[in-house]
């Protein structure tokens, strides 16, 4: 059993460490909303006030904030974890940041002597649920490894992308081509449903044929077509329409480092924004983008 410290408790922080607790694990949680804090305590958690009183004896330590910006003040500055905790540690940030800021956290963990891997996912909510999230990791070989062991708790697949920062890119990837598949997926489904076709038939055929994708298979962006998808429960508790802009503005500055070409990113990072615009839409699923096309 290994003795977890788990930060960071949102939409997908939250059910990844009620599966770490499913598996035994000792686990320790923090989080600024004492709410989310509470209701892992009362599935068997201990809880802490501070992230580091939350990371005190941890063999691990989890990380699934919304942004860079989060991960940094976390992790860095005097009053950061690093300055912190033991050398015997193992640090894992699961959240989605650019891969400069991985490199920057992993390098003043090395400066420290505390072993540090990005580790972003990809599987979203239910996937977080069901304990059959990807994790796309980079760093050393060895901290891979031991990473491993604990990762396997919440996950189905894990992925050594290269170095420190490579699991990063590796999600921005998978990220712009899921924001090209769901705009695309919702414009069709609009067009069938305009054109007076029923979008749970429309969306049958085309799992059976070569528009079939991921959103068509595990998140229909139509209301009522599919009962546990995000647009069935009002774009609830998902993947936010801000983060989803987050990441695709991550992939489009990856880009432009490169100078490579991302004219569908672009579209879709245009679609995303206009859509964020909308009252209330920065807090819905990313999915709602289906009603942008209406
Ligand atoms: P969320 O906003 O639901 O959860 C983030 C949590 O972090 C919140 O509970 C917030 O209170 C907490 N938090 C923020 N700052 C903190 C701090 N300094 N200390 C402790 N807690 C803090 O976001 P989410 O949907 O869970 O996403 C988390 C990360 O996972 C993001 O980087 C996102 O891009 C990525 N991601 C999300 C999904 C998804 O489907 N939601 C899928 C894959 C990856």
């Amino acid at each position: 059993m290994s003795k977890i410290a788990f930060i960071g408790l949102g939409n997908m922080g939250g059910p990844m460490a009620r599966n770490l607790l499913r598996h035994h694990q000792q686990v320790t949680v923090f989080d600024l909303v004492p709410e989310a804090v509470k209701s892992l305590v009362d599935a068997g958690a201990n809880g802490a006030q501070t992230p580091q009183e939350a990371i005190a004896d941890a063999d691990v330590v989890i990380s699934m904030l919304p942004a860079a910006s989060h991960v940094k003040s976390l992790y860095l500055g005097n009053d950061g974890l690093i300055s912190t905790v033991s050398q015997t540690t193992l640090l894992i940030d699961c959240s989605t940041i650019d891969a400069q800021s991985a490199r920057q956290v992993g390098s003043a963990a090395a400066d420290a002597g505390v072993s540090f891997i990005d580790a972003p996912v990809s599987g979203g909510v239910a996937g977080a649920a069901a304990g059959t999230l990807t994790f796309i990791m980079g760093g050393a070989e060895n901290d891979v490894a031991r990473a491993r062991e604990v990762l396997q708790f919440m996950g189905a697949n894990m992925f050594h992308a290269g170095e420190l920062g490579a699991g990063q890119i590796a999600k921005l990837c998978n990220n712009m081509l899921l924001s090209v598949l769901m705009a695309g997926t919702s414009e069709t489904l609009q067009l069938a449903i305009a054109n007076g076709l029923d979008p749970k038939v429309m969306s049958d055929i085309m799992l059976q044929s070569s528009g079939c994708n991921w959103t068509l298979q595990k998140y229909n962006p139509c209301p009522g077509v599919m009962d546990n998808a995000p647009a069935s429960n009002h774009y609830a508790g998902g993947f936010m329409v801000k983060l989803m802009n987050k990441d695709l503005t991550l992939a489009m500055e990856a880009a432009a480092q490169v100078g490579a070409a991302t004219p569908m990113t672009a579209t879709a990072q245009s679609l995303y924004r206009l859509h964020q615009q909308g009252n209330g839409n920065d807090v819905k699923d990313f999915s709602s983008i289906f009603e942008l096309f209406k």
